[in-house]
C-alpha cells in the first residue's frame, strides 16, 4: 500500500517531538510519538509489581495493554497518563521494555495500523525508517551534540519544576543512547536512506523548514478513500 510516512527518528534531545508534532500540523497529517507508546508500556508495568527483567511477564502485561492517542493525550486503559508517562522512573526504565523483541512485535503492528488509517502520518520514535517503515517516503534522523541535548533536556525538566544538576542530565542521556543503540532489536541507527539533520545550532522553527522543504520537493501520495 502507498503511505504517507514522514519516519523521524533519533536520540533523546534532538528536537524530534516538538518538531514532529510542528510539521505534522503543518502537513495536515496525523502526529504518533512511539516514544509515549513504549513509556506508556512501562509505566504499566512498573505499575503492575512485575519484574521489568522478566521479559513473559512484561510481555504479558504489554500485550493486554489498551494504549490511545487523542488530541495530544496519551490513554493508558482509559486513563490520561500523558505527564506520568515523563517521569523520571519511567525514563530511566524504558530502554529495558523497548529492548524486548516480543514488546516490539506488539508496537509495530500498532504502529502500522495507525498508518494504515491515516492519509498521512508523521511517526517519530528510533526504528521508523529501519524496522517500522523502511520504505517510508520520508526519511529523516536528527541528532545534535549530546551537550546540546542535555542542555534541551534540563531546561525540560526545569519548566515541569524539577531542578537537576548538568552533569547529570547529560549522563542520562548518554546511558539511554548507549542502551537504545546497542540492543539487538531495532536499534537506534540513521537508516542509510534517511536525511541527517544536525539541529545543535538550529532552531526549532529551521528544522521544520528544512523537512518540509524536503517534503515538498517530493509530493504527497494521492490517497482515495
Ligand atoms: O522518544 P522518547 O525519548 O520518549 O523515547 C523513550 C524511549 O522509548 C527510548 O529511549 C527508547 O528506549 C524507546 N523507544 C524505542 N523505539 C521507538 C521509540 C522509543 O525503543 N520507536
Amino acid at each position: 500500500m502507498m503511505r504517507n510516512v514522514v519516519a523521524i527518528d533519533g536520540p533523546a534531545g534532538s528536537g524530534k517531538s516538538t518538531v514532529s508534532r510542528i510539521a505534522a500540523e503543518r502537513l495536515g497529517f496525523t502526529y504518533l510519538d512511539t516514544g509515549a507508546m513504549y513509556r506508556a508500556l512501562t509505566l504499566r508495568a512498573i505499575k503492575s509489581g512485575i519484574s521489568l527483567e522478566d521479559e513473559k511477564r512484561v510481555e504479558q502485561v504489554v500485550a493486554s495493554a489498551n494504549l490511545e492517542f487523542e488530541n495530544g493525550f496519551v490513554l493508558l486503559d482509559g486513563t490520561d497518563v500523558t505527564k506520568e508517562i515523563r517521569s523520571n522512573q519511567v525514563t530511566r526504565h524504558v530502554p529495558t521494555v523497548a529492548a524486548y523483541p516480543s514488546v516490539r512485535a506488539v508496537m509495530l503492528v500498532k504502529q502500522r495500523l495507525l498508518a494504515d488509517n491515516s492519509a498521512g502520518i508523521v511517526m517519530e520514535g528510533r526504528d521508523i525508517g529501519t524496522v517500522v517503515f523502511p520504505d517510508a517516503r520520508w526519511k529523516f534522523y536528527l541528532d545534535a551534540k549530546p551537550e546540546v541535548r542535555a542542555k534541551r533536556r534540563q531546561k525540560e525538566l526545569e519548566l515541569q519544576g524539577k531542578e537537576r544538576e548538568f552533569g547529570a542530565v547529560l549522563e542520562d542521556i548518554l546511558k539511554r543512547d548507549k542502551e537504545d543503540s546497542e540492543r539487538q532489536t531495532a536499534p537506534l541507527r540513521r537508516a542509510s536512506d534517511a536525511i541527517l539533520i544536525d539541529t545543535s545550532e538550529l532552531s526549532i522553527n529551521e528544522t521544520v523548514e528544512k523537512i518540509i522543504t524536503e517534503i515538498e520537493s517530493k509530493k504527497p501520495y494521492a490517497v482515495s478513500w
